[in-house]
């Protein structure tokens, strides 16, 4: 998977930062080493390292450490934040034309994906409701036009094809008059590749590009080719000029160099992102969820905020010292409900720790919102304290009275003392993972 290595070295790096009380400039000094080294062998580019480090220096010495946070969970806010940004901070969308239909302009070097990508495009944008015509401009490529027209077939989105003997630029143009005839709202074309940029190639575009006045071009480039796809990416925007990019192959791409890179060095956003060979492998891109994920925490900050707005700290510190000693228990689960409900829908909340997406899965179809969380309260409203505090003395007869009591069964008694345990597991992987400690030694 993308980022793995990145990832690791990041948690490690900013493990040895959580045990401090206090961060010293030294300290941030050489974590920031640690995250220099790292990035270059993710493969990004140095002058983006380069950059970055020495942004994320500036904010982080001398700042005061937020009371609630531990200066690790600190420096991991402020590099975050700058990991999205270097990626482009906000989502950027296809630009939709209020004047159908729109017209993209697919453009890449050969064997970066970008037939396929046309393909999933369309399949994407037809899923939300929108009428795509693919027009086959690569005429150079043997069968680059039959493996459109296999694409078309497999999503039912028409495919406008004039042969292999017609000049590009007038197929562009005929497709276009081809939509507007059939009222197709979208218009994806599917130009030539080559292997390497060359002027020929650019010149073509270029042509086309006039002809056509396509509202989006969008350069496909191959994630797996790391420094080099900025580099491509580059020269197209400087020959052509391009408004965004697709990075394709993402599931093959361990390092993640190119998605770190592009927007930094061409100025131009990644777009979306191709997962896979199948064609609805293909996602929007979200800076800031990839930078969630390359320092592997889900959504934690968020959360942190929000718990910061709304949580009582010292409640939250006690809580922290019992998650690590694995004390949790039903009167803390309680009050966190409390907590929780405090601070908006348990769904949400929950999706934004990490783990909690998998434990969610495991759970089933849980209605979190509602009237589980309310039967749950009841479950644990029923227990008697020492209960509440030693789950394991919950027998037979025990579980009995508590479903009695709550209006519930048994079965739903032994499912929340299920849910108790696997939220201490998870706890335990979660403090494991950023606590810097745990998880690396346990395992081995
Ligand atoms: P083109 O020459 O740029 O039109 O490239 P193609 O669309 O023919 O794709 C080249 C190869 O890359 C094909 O085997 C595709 O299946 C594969 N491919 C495209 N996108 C992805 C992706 O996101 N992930 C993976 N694993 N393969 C991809």
């Amino acid at each position: 998977m993308i980022f793995e290595g990145l990832s690791d070295k990041l948690q490690n790096a900013f493990g040895k930062l959580k045990s401090k009380g206090k961060l010293s400039e030294k300290d941030v000094k050489d974590a920031m080493r640690e995250v220099k080294l790292a990035l270059l062998e993710a493969d990004v580019n140095f002058k983006v390292v380069k950059e970055f480090i020495k942004k994320v220096q500036e904010r982080c010495v001398g700042q005061e450490v937020m009371q609630s946070l531990t200066p690790g969970q600190h420096v991991i806010k402020i590099v975050n934040e700058e990991l999205t940004a270097l990626m482009g901070d906000v989502q950027s969308k296809i630009m939709i034309s209020s004047k159908p239909p729109t017209v993209i302009m697919m453009v890449g070097l050969q064997g970066a994906g970008k037939t396929t990508t046309s393909g999933k495009l369309g399949g994407y944008l037809k899923k939300q409701g929108k009428k795509p015509l693919l027009v086959a401009c690569d005429v150079y490529r043997p069968a680059a036009i039959k493996q459109l027209q296999v694409v078309g077939e497999k999503l039912d989105i028409p495919v406008f094809s004039m042969g292999d003997k017609e000049n590009p630029v007038n197929i562009a143009k005929a497709g276009f008059e081809h939509a507007k005839a059939n009222s197709n709202d979208i218009v994806i074309i599917d130009t030539a590749g080559r292997l390497h940029v060359d002027e020929l190639l650019m010149d073509e575009l270029k042509n086309i590009k006039a002809e056509v006045k396509p509202h989006e071009i969008l350069l496909t480039v191959d994630a797996m080719t790391g420094q080099d796809a900025v580099n491509v990416a580059e020269s197209f925007n400087e020959a052509l000029g391009i408004d965004g990019v697709v990075l394709t192959k993402l599931d093959g791409d361990t390092r993640g160099g190119a998605a770190l890179s592009i927007r930094a060095v061409t100025n131009k956003p990644i777009k979306f992102i191709g997962m896979g060979e199948k064609l609805d492998d293909i996602e929007p891109f979200h800076p800031d969820r990839m930078a969630s994920r390359i320092l592997g925490m889900g959504d934690v900050l968020s959360l942190i905020e929000k718990a910061q707005e709304t949580v009582d700290l010292e409640e939250a510190k006690k809580l922290e010292q019992k998650l690590r000693k694995q004390e949790f228990d039903f009167e803390d689960l309680l009050s966190q409900f409390e907590q929780i409900q405090k601070m908006g829908s348990m769904e949400k909340i929950l999706g934004m720790m990490p783990g909690m997406g998998q434990l969610k899965d495991q759970l089933g179809n849980v209605d979190l919102n509602g009237k589980e969380m309310k039967r749950t309260k009841a479950i644990i409203q029923s227990m008697t304290i020492e209960e509440r505090r030693n789950p394991s003395i919950l027998n037979a007869s025990r579980k009995k009275r508590i479903a009695k009591g709550s209006g519930t069964s048994v079965q739903d008694v032994n499912r929340l003392i299920k849910q108790l345990n696997e939220m201490k597991k998870m706890m335990k992987m979660f403090t494991g993972m950023t606590g810097g400690k745990g998880k690396k030694k346990r395992g081995g």
